[in-house]
């Protein structure tokens, strides 16, 4: 994006509206799809030597969860404030070269940690029977094998190992 006109008049402003794709925006459970366009609003103003965006970015993000693999999909939006200058500061500021600046790497830094890392469908989801792959949201899969939230895998492994050493009595 160049924005040499702003650059001329420090103090002056300029409205942005884009609707891009951006790649790259995903972890290894959660992606935005290369061919769903952000919406990008942003406020670009020039100081002397820099340019400030400020505005929102709003998307959607696709993923399965990660316990039933049901497909799920959520909006987002993020506030984004971001400094470009000709000589950045590393992980603060980003280049301003050629009098453009390029948008890509601060999306990317402000989305993909925004993107969920363990997809739920919901916070009590059953998952599948690790027997018969049936979806325990549905009911019980009546394959044999004991249904049990995986959350408490944790408290149950400390609950056996404390039966099997038990601890003296605190004086
Ligand atoms: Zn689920
Ligand atoms: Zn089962």
């Amino acid at each position: 994006m160049n924005v040499a006109d702003l650059l001329r008049r420090p103090g002056s402003t300029r409205e942005v509206h884009l609707e891009v794709p951006v790649p790259g925006l995903e972890n290894p459970a959660t992606t935005v799809d290369a061919n769903e366009p952000l919406t990008i609003d942003l406020r670009l103003e020039s100081l002397s030597a820099a340019v400030v965006a400020s505005g929102h970015v709003q998307g959607r993000w696709r993923a399965v969860c990660s316990r039933c693999l049901a497909p799920l999909e959520a909006d987002f939006d993020l506030a984004l404030r971001e400094v470009f200058e000709e000589d950045p500061i590393e992980e603060e500021t980003y280049p301003l070269r050629n009098d453009e600046i390029d948008l890509e790497q601060p999306l990317r830094d402000l989305v993909v940690p925004e993107l969920p890392l363990v997809p739920l469908c919901d916070e009590d989801c059953q998952g599948l029977c690790p027997s018969c792959g049936a979806n325990l949201n549905e009911g019980p899969c009546g394959c044999g094998s004991e249904s049990r939230d995986p959350r408490w895998d944790a408290l149950r492994a400390f609950a056996v190992s404390e039966d099997a050493e038990p601890r003296p009595e605190p004086n």
